[in-house]
């Protein structure tokens, strides 16, 4: 019990001393009380993780990054991005999270420039795979992206692959170990390229108990020692090529999560929202679901 509390108080301290932006995704105590809207101008993707499925649907229940109702186009999801902002506040964050990776589509970039130019203040945040985060990082810091997650899966070549076993690179596919040792390279360049560059990263996992969850202490040390500040572990949603694999147990998070809490704050409130989530998570006024172009 004793050593339990030593480890409650030492994760109390760090999050204290934790530099940690009042965002809903990165602060546990932004998550009720601050919005966000995720605005999914970014269909295509360049890599091909084995959990994932894109998908158009109007069914709020469908969680996942990988799902919205529609694709909007930059104008649009710009213009809806400022009246989300006069609803809910200049302190609130304009995102692109989805429903493919955000740095695959020209798209984002555009968007983004068009949210900055008119809305100059915005808290703009960006998650993505992190295949295309080096070549990309002069233009995000350009346009002023503040914040930054970047899923991360795993540190060995072999356990990624299992989870992420192709990457999309000059128009050919890369398989397996292959692939997966250009990605752990790209992912950790650009952690801490944008850390250097003032972003706060967090890096996410989706944790799979019979794949990856023994890297879970090595991807979150890794992770701060690259500059990244939140650490968020994510249960696998099963589906897909993981449809047959086990959702990791309250305890097994928790496990990970106390395990993770040594170097970085843990961010707990993940709900894995929708590529087109909108509002305060769990106080939605869509309820994750999507705004229709225009
Ligand atoms: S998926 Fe939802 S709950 Fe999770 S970090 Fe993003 S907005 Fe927050």
């Amino acid at each position: 019990m004793e050593v339990m509390t030593a480890i409650r108080e030492q994760g109390d301290v760090l999050r204290h001393a934790s530099p940690i932006p009042f965002h809903p995704c990165l602060n546990d105590e932004a998550h009720g009380q601050v919005a966000r809207i995720h605005l999914p101008v970014a269909p295509r993707c360049n890599l091909a993780c084995a959990y994932c499925e894109r998908i158009l649907s109007d069914d709020p229940d469908l969680p996942g990054p990988g799902t919205a109702s529609v694709v909007m186009t930059p104008g649009a999801a710009a213009l809806r991005a400022l009246a989300f902002l006069n609803e809910y506040g200049g302190d609130s964050i304009v995102g692109i999270a989805g429903p493919g990776d955000p740095l695959a589509n020209e798209e984002t970039f555009e968007c983004l420039e068009r949210v900055r130019r008119q809305a100059p203040g915005a808290a703009l945040c960006l998650c993505t795979n992190g295949l295309a985060l080096p070549r990309s990082m002069d233009r995000l810091v350009a346009v002023g992206v503040n914040t930054l997650t970047v899923t991360v899966n795993g540190v060995t070549p072999e356990t990624v692959a299992q989870v992420q076993p192709r990457i999309l690179e000059g128009g050919i596919w890369i398989k397996e170990t292959e692939a997966a040792r250009i990605l752990i390279d790209r992912q950790r360049e650009g952690i801490a390229r944008a850390a250097e560059a003032g972003m706060v990263v967090k890096v996410n996992m989706v944790v799979i108990p019979e794949i990856n969850m023994h890297e879970a202490e090595a991807v979150s040390g890794m992770a701060a020692r690259l500059g990244a500040k939140v650490f968020n572990p994510m249960p696998l949603i099963p589906r897909n090529g993981l449809k047959h694999f086990c959702r990791p147990t309250g305890r097994d998070m928790a496990e990970v999560r106390r395990r993770c809490g040594k170097e970085l704050y843990v961010f707990t409130k993940c709900k894995q929202c929708r590529a087109d989530a909108a509002g305060i998570p769990g106080k939605e006024h869509y309820g994750c679901r999507m705004i229709k172009n225009g």
